[in-house]
Parts: structure tokens; sequence; C-alpha cells
């Protein structure tokens, strides 16, 4: 079926024609014999009339191409025959409706047509393709089979057709439960990064593409099974429902497409297995490790809110002159069941999940204010030194945050230091310098912890403005014994005080290393051996006594 016969010559001059068809020729026929194509047709299609025209007597082939006008949507298939030695017929269809046609059949061949989902055929598909991409980039990927709880009871008493209204609207929750955009739980930004699909029946299935961590497929899980969690009315019906879900991660489960499939779905009866309304990984040992996790994360969520968190003291003393020079500010976890929980084991916690923001702004905020508590108590004037975790420093509003801090608390920034470690310098460091150099402006030290277990690039000691340098108790621990350690204690000391830096060594607890320490001319010691970390009431007593060592 042609709408339109056209006959062109090889300059591109209209011959001829036959039939007539809207949008595909810019003017009414009149007059239009003797034009040239790129007068009566839009560019983009005469460019490839021309080409067609050229290659057809070129070769004496008859030459095809198709063409979708932008702006009508309607889609033009061009046919192209040798009509003599310069010119051509050119017969025009207008294939819009086949082609809808066409286009409908391929949806509706790779979707549920109930939810509108991805159908088994399109997520195998997709999941394919995924896997090849993740196997290039080294990438881990997720496979989440979800299966209701109990939909053969609830369809039976409802019946088919309000099973399938829940279905559905089983379908719209849990996209909304996959793409949910908590910051803490985000994926990915990018749409593509997720697939959610009906295998059929009441079992569904998600893949996660390019997840961060292997917790993420049981955060995107527990939301899928809370999106659930809330009735769901169906006519007068008000029904609850759960669902087990089983995950499977490649490549640790699985290489291809049915192994991992097979294997969420095994883990999928495990989840059932263990009660319903849960989720399980196939990799069992996972699981442990997840739910551990899980719960340390939730209770540190709320650990703040419920005042969980308390400030500990450990006194800084002068070597030679065996005073106090100040206090460092050290965290403790009490929980509720009275367990003290080490920072070494939650502070990573709390900066991968950024909980570490709001925390150490109360840490700051604390410290500064007990502080000031002390000064007003009548105690001689000393500078808390609080450590500051590297995601802390890195948000942009820190330095701002720091000053807002000293405002709201009144301490003085003189009696603030600030414990960065060497990593948390070195990166980004030309807006590190910047941050460096407003706090040193404003009053406040910076020292570095742990020194010499980071970089060994020394070169920043020259650049940035810094005040103390923290030997780390690794090197003090065996100093008495192990010459080693003896040569990096007295070069760190030295290079120091080649820098006009101040040493201070941690985690001195006996008299021989701090007889050792005392002939290198370190300044300043921290360590069981004078004192432990202290609630702020202790340091109250232990600041009156005046002299330590
Ligand atoms: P750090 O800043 O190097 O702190 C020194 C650690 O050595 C503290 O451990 C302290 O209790 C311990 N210590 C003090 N004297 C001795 C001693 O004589 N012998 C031994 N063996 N250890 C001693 P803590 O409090 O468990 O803190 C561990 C690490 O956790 C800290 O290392 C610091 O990196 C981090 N941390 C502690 N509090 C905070 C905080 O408020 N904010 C941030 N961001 N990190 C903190
Ligand atoms: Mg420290
Ligand atoms: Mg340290």
């Amino acid at each position: 079926m042609n709408n339109l016969v056209l006959q062109i010559d090889k300059k591109g001059i209209l011959l001829d024609f036959k039939g007539q068809m809207e949008n595909f020729l810019l003017t009414s026929a009149e007059g239009i014999l003797g034009k040239n194509i790129y007068d009566i047709m839009s560019s983009d299609i005469a460019q490839s009339v021309m080409r067609c025209i050229e290659n057809a007597l070129h070769t004496g082939d008859v030459q095809g191409c198709e063409y979708q006008s932008p702006t009508s949507e309607h889609h033009y298939e061009l046919k192209f025959i040798v009509n003599g030695k310069d010119r051509v017929f050119a017969f025009v269809s207008n294939i819009s409706d086949y082609r809808q046609a066409a286009e409908k059949a391929r949806y509706l061949a790779h979707h549920d047509t109930l939810t509108n989902l991805p159908n088994r055929y399109l997520f195998n598909d997709r999941l394919k393709q995924a896997i090849a991409h993740a196997e290039r980039g080294k990438k881990l990927l997720a496979i989440l089979f979800l299966d209701l709880d109990n939909f053969k009871q609830i369809n039976d008493t409802i019946g088919h057709r309000a099973g399938d209204q829940l279905l559905q609207i089983v379908a719209d929750r849990l996209m909304k439960g996959v793409r949910d955009t908590d910051t803490a739980y985000r994926l990915s930004s990018d749409e593509e990064a997720f697939v959610v699909a009906r295998l059929g029946g009441d079992e569904f299935t998600v893949m996660l593409t390019d997840i961060g961590n292997i917790q993420d497929p049981a955060k995107v899980a527990g939301r899928m099974l809370n999106a659930l969690s809330e009735p769901f009315n169906i006519g007068a019906h008000e029904i609850f429902i759960t669902a087990s879900v089983g995950i499977a991660v490649y490549p640790l489960d699985g290489k291809d497409v049915d192994t991992l499939l097979i294997n969420a779905d095994v883990a999928m009866y495990q989840a059932k297995k263990q009660g319903r309304n849960n989720y399980q990984y196939y990799s069992a040992s996972l699981n442990d490790f997840t739910i551990e996790r899980f719960s340390v994360e939730n209770k540190l969520r709320k650990a703040l809110d419920h005042n969980e968190f308390m400030l500990f003291y450990q006194p800084q003393i002068h070597i030679s002159e065996g005073r106090m020079i100040g206090v460092e500010a050290l965290i403790r976890w009490l929980q509720p069941d009275l367990v003290f929980i080490k920072p070494s084991e939650f502070i990573p916690l709390a900066e991968e999940t950024g909980l570490i923001v709001p925390i150490g702004e109360w840490i700051l905020r604390s410290a500064c204010a007990q502080n000031r508590a002390w000064q007003e108590a009548g105690l001689d004037f000393f500078p808390v030194t609080v450590n500051v975790s590297s995601v802390q420093f890195r948000q942009n509003n820190f330095v701002e945050t720091v000053s807002q801090i000293l405002r709201d608390t009144g301490l003085k920034p003189d009696y603030l230091q600030l414990e960065l470690t060497e990593s948390t310098i070195m990166y980004h460091s030309e807006n590190t310098n910047k941050k460096l150099q407003s706090l040193q402006a404003m009053g406040i030290q910076i020292s570095i912890d742990d020194f010499g277990t980071g970089y060994s690039s020394m070169n920043y000691l020259k650049r940035f403005p810094l005040s103390t340098l923290k030997i780390d108790q690794s090197f003090v621990k065996d100093l008495v014994t192990n010459p080693t350690d003896q040569a990096i204690v007295k070069a760190i000391v030295s290079l120091a005080h080649n820098f006009n830096l101040k040493v201070i060594a941690e985690g001195v607890e006996t008299k021989e290393q701090l007889a050792f320490l005392r002939e290198c001319n370190c300044e300043g010691m921290q360590g069981y051996l004078v004192c432990p970390p202290l609630n702020p009431n202790t340091i109250v007593q232990f600041a009156k006594k005046g002299k330590y060592l």
C-alpha cells in the first residue's frame, strides 16, 4: 500500500507524483513539480532521499530507508527503484499503524499484562546483560526473589478478581519500596540500576546492579517487606499480607542467569522456613553478618537521641615539667543494657553510614561546653583535644560548624585543639589546606594523630599549619626493647622539632617508656602510667593535683 509515488531525477528535482500525504511533504501539491526535494521535504528526509537516489543509480538495485518524523511521530517507509539512467521512482508508505502494532506486540511480549512489570523473558534478558556488565566492571549484582506468603489462600478467599487487584497494588508498592531514595540506603540515582519483574503468580523478582556492598540487597529487601506491611484495601476487604525474600549475589552465588535465579529461589524457601515475612541470603554466612551489622546500625541511629554517648577525657602531661597540659576527649557508648562499646567498634560504622556527622558535632559541642564549664568552675585553663573523623572534616561546612559551636559554648578557640589523622589531611589537600588555614586563623590548634602509621610523605608537615604530632602507641608499646621503635620515636621527635611542632607520645604505660621519651626530649605523654581516660567529674579532682611526674 503506497500512499505516494514520486519520480525524482538524480539532482533531486521532482518530475512527477501521484497520491498525497500530509506530514511527509512540507507543502500542498500545487506547483511542486520541477522543485527540488529540499524545498518540499524537511531537510533530514531530503538528505536520506538523496542518498538513496545516488545508491540506486549507482548500483541499479532497489534502495530503501525508513523515516520517523520528529514532529508528527509518523513512520514512513521509502523504496527507490531506478527508472532510466538518471531518475528513480520513490514509493512512500505511511507505516505508522504497522509500527505501533509492532511496538505494542513487542511490549506485550516483554511485559506482564496484569501489572505492566517486565515479565520473565525481559527480566532474564536484562539480567544477562547486567551480568556481562558486572563481569567487565568487577561489580556485584543481586537478585531478590520475592514470593507472597499464603497468597493462594487469600486468592481463594477474596476471589480471583480481587486477587489480581491485590497483585497490582503489590507491584506498585514493590516499585516504590525499591526506588525509595532515603539517602543512607540509596542505591543509585540511575533508573536503570534496578529492574522489578513479575515472573508469574505471586512471584516477583528484583535485580539490583552496581551494588556498593553486600548489605545493600538486604536493605532493599527490608524496604520491600516494609512496603507490604500496610493493609491492602480491596473492595470491602482489608487484607494483610507478608512475603518471603531470597537473595542471591553475583558472583558469589552464581555466575549465570539460571544459577542466580535458582539460588535466589532456594534462599526464598529458606526464608519461608524461617517463619516467612523475612529475607535470607543464599550464602548463609552473609545472614549473620548482615543481621549483626544491621542491629548495631539501628542502635547507633538511636544512640544520639537517647543520650547514650558520653565523653571521657584523658589528661596529657608535660614530661619535663610534670604538669597537665591538656586533655583528649574520647567517646564512650554506654548502651541501655550497660554494655560499653569501644569507639574502634562503632566509629567505622558511624563513618560508613554518615552518622559520624551528627555524632561528631555532638562530640565537638560537648567537649567545648565541658571545657568552658571547667574554666567557670575555677580550674586552670587547658585545651581540650577533639578527634575529628575524616568524613566529618570533609563536610563543606566543617569550619563554620566549629566556629558556631565555639560561639554557642563561649569557649575561646585557643582552648580547642583538633586531632586529625594523616590520611584525613592528605585527602584533597588543596581544600584541606584552606580549611586548616581558616581554623588556624581562628586560633584553633591542629594535631596529627597516630603519626607514622599513615602516609610516608612528610611534605605536608611544611605545607599545613600544624602544632603537634602524636606518636602512635604502636611505636611506644615495645619502645624499651625494640631498637627499630626507638629509632622511629627519636626520628619523629627530631622531625617535629625541626618543623617547630610539639610531640606527644600516646599509650605510655611504664616508667621505662617514659624515661626513654624524656631522654629524646619528647614534650608530652598520655597513657595509663599517669591516668586512663576519666569522666568529667574525676578530671576536676585530677586537675587540682597540679603535679603528676
Ligand atoms: P586515639 O585518638 O589514638 O586515642 C587513643 C586511644 O588509646 C584511646 O582509645 C585511649 O583510651 C587509648 N589509651 C590511652 N592510654 C593508653 C595506654 O596507656 N595504653 C593503651 N593500650 N591504650 C591507651 P579509645 O578511647 O578506645 O579510642 C580509640 C580510637 O577511637 C581513638 O584513637 C580515635 O581514633 C577513635 N576515637 C575515640 N574517640 C573519638 C571521638 O570522639 N571522635 C572520633 N572521631 N574518634 C574517636
Ligand atoms: Mg586521638
Ligand atoms: Mg592516637
